[in-house]
């Protein structure tokens, strides 16, 4: 029996509703809409399904990703080796707690976790509701947008070690700083958080919500394929303003563009593969650095 057959039937053993799928094409579940079948996936239901998935994925034996959405993820057109645990939609519960905390599990999207603190008439999240990862993937890059960050609002986090074993890390142990986090190398597994919101005005927050996804709107290509901003922001300047002078809005390789509406995105115009976006990565960081002397470093998470 191969390891992941063997995975398999620990987890369908132990979880005989468990949903378990094989030869899964990641182009399915990637904002990017590129990636091919990964060997095993899959889907826990509760942070018990999700601690054992994590156990019996560990010791090395199988490489394996934890997913949240998908939506920072840049995955190989090539048939992958892997075991992939996806907590979006199945970890999405979320709840208010006595002393005015919202609790909510990892796979649950920021978006939804925005419209409930807007139910709730708590303000400090209205910043995360146009980024479309979960509270999982949002605490690994630190998600941020419009001067907010997800360590601004951050209590602590119920997490996991590589074999699945839960640990309670504070604020500061998840030592969070631009786009990265104790989460980005992949050691601890966030299975939930616990966020500080502050009372406000439901209109208000309503009102700040609206303005942010009309700022977004009138600025990012929502309308095609992405992973969001493909650099992060270097020192000393703006990747998407250095995109932009250095002349590449628009420029392309086979399915992959540099968006026309916003440089710092590259967009998958259709039929984009993972090859044609790494060509156009590598042609924007020469460029650039060539033109400016600025070296441009990955935001999105490449998996090959
Ligand atoms: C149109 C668009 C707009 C965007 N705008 C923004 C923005 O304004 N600000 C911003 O910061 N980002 C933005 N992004 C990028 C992306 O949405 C965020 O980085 C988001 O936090 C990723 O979450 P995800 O659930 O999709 O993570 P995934 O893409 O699934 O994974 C990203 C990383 O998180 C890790 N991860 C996922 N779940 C867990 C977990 N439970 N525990 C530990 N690690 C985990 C993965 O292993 C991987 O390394 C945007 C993307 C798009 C497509």
């Amino acid at each position: 029996m191969t390891s992941f057959e063997n995975i398999k039937k620990l987890y369908l053993t132990r979880f005989p509703d468990g949903e378990v799928r094989e030869d899964e094409p990641m182009s399915r579940h990637t904002s990017f809409r590129i990636g091919g079948p990964v060997k095993l996936m899959l889907l826990p239901k509760c942070s018990e399904e999700l601690k054992y998935a994590l156990n019996i994925t560990s010791g090395g034996e199988v490489r394996r990703l934890v997913m949240g959405n998908g939506t920072d993820l840049l995955v190989s057109d090539d048939p992958l080796d892997m075991a992939v645990i996806k907590t979006c939609d199945g970890l999405s519960a979320m709840r208010l707690t006595d002393d005015g905390i919202i609790e909510a599990e990892c796979g649950a999207l920021l978006s939804k976790i925005a419209a409930f603190s807007l139910s709730n008439s708590l303000a400090g999240f209205e910043f995360a509701q146009g980024i479309p990862g979960s509270l999982g993937g949002g605490l690994s890059m630190n998600a941020g947008a419009y001067g907010g960050e997800l360590k601004d609002v951050l209590l602590s986090v119920s997490a996991a070690d590589e074999a699945g074993n839960e640990v309670e890390l504070s604020l500061g142990d998840c030592l969070m700083s631009y786009r990265r986090s104790v989460f980005t190398e992949g050691k601890f597994t966030a299975l939930s958080a616990r966020l500080k919101l502050v009372p406000g005005d439901q209109e208000e927050i309503r009102g700040r919500i609206e303005e942010l996804a009309e700022k977004r709107r009138a600025s990012q290509p929502l309308n095609l394929p992405s992973a969001g901003s493909t650099f992060k922001r270097p020192v000393g300047g703006f990747a998407a303003a250095l995109i932009d002078q250095a002349g590449l809005k628009g420029y392309t390789v086979g399915g992959a563009q540099v968006s026309e509406k916003h440089a710092g995105f590259v967009v998958n115009i259709g039929g984009a593969t993972c090859r044609d976006v790494i060509m156009l990565m590598e042609h924007i960081r020469e460029t650039v650095l060539r033109e400016s002397g600025i070296a441009l470093e990955p935001e999105v998470k490449i998996i090959r």
